[in-house]
């Protein structure tokens, strides 16, 4: 039984990728609108070995024996994952592997840290979150920790920013009627020009079904002028633009089994397509798969077709 990597996983900007989570389930200094996992249950920004960095590289290697090279080894999963005080260690131990480049998944809510900063440097990718400039819409939006100050967290990517050698795609979550306003753009815009690094950014939305009812999902027409209110030098892309697809299957040298089925489902809601391609499955057999776990409760289908777990 695995417990902290997680698919591979049909990533919309990274392809096949295998996920580490260091976090215990929904331990978050967010507690963002959109979030597609549940309510955060642990909220903190202290920093924490919530496992033992043995543990996890333990399992790693032993899931990269049973599948194909994926394309990126990525720290994310069901909470933050910089709040793990080892993430330096583990990330370093990750790239002696030489198995697939490192990308870590941020909130970029503890950039604000020297020792976090000086840990990311080891990454190959980072894909921070900064969806405003605006302290009030940050805390509408994300629900922070009591202690977090955006003014702090923009300063330390821009610090960061600044001597990283990897890429770095900043996610916007693009929420109506929260932070799609002129001023925030025009707000963002300069904050993203002061980015030395900037590869690409990422307009995100609540395309998975999430806490549905909460938040209103972004059109493709609202991305597009969003994305030219931008008016950045560097690529920009929407979530609608990328396959939810990957583009080949991840070749598990074994068969599908349930619980493959709901690891991935706790951190991520998955088509039958995608289950398919990345438990390298029949899709009859993951119709099956998916048939007695229904059957069982333990999990349904959303009204976008994605499978999710029964809370
Ligand atoms: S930062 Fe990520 S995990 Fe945390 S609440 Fe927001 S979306 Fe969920």
């Amino acid at each position: 039984m695995r417990t902290y990597i997680f698919g591979p996983v049909p990533s919309r900007r990274l392809g096949i990728s295998l996920g580490v989570d260091l976090t215990p389930t929904k331990t978050c200094s967010f507690d963002c609108l959109y979030c597609q996992l549940s309510k955060t249950r642990f909220h903190t920004s202290l920093r924490s070995q919530f496992c033992d960095p043995a543990d996890v590289l333990k399992e790693l290697k032993a899931v990269l024996s049973e599948i194909a090279r994926p394309d990126w080894i990525t720290i994310s999963g069901t909470g933050e994952p910089t709040l793990h005080s080892d993430l330096g260690l583990i990330l370093a131990e990750i790239k002696k592997l030489e198995s697939a480049p490192a990308c870590v998944i941020t909130n970029s809510s503890l950039m604000y840290l020297p020792e976090v900063r000086q840990e990311l440097m080891l990454a190959d990718r980072l894909l921070p979150t900064i969806s405003t400039v605006n302290e009030r819409s940050f805390r509408r939006i994300h629900r922070p920790t009591e202690d977090l100050r955006l003014e702090a967290i923009l300063e330390g990517l821009q610090l960061f920013s600044r001597d990283y050698t990897g890429a770095i795609e900043v996610e916007i979550f693009v929420c109506p009627g929260i932070n799609d306003t002129p001023e925030e753009i025009s707000g963002l815009r300069d904050y993203l020009r002061s980015l030395p690094n900037l590869e690409s950014v990422y307009l995100n939305t609540a395309v998975r079904s999430a806490l549905e009812g909460e938040i209103a999902t972004a059109d493709q027409g609202l991305l597009n002028s969003f994305r030219a209110a931008l008016n950045l030098s560097v690529p920009v892309t929407t979530a609608f633009e990328h396959s939810f697809i990957p583009p080949r299957g991840s070749n598990w040298n074994r068969p599908a089994v349930s619980s493959d089925i709901l690891k991935l489902l706790l951190r991520h809601p998955c088509s039958e397509k995608q289950l398919e391609q990345v438990l390298s499955s029949a899709p009859d057999k993951i119709i099956e798969l998916l048939g007695e776990l229904a059957a069982q409760g333990k999990i349904k289908q959303a009204s976008n077709g994605d499978w999710v777990l029964t809370d």
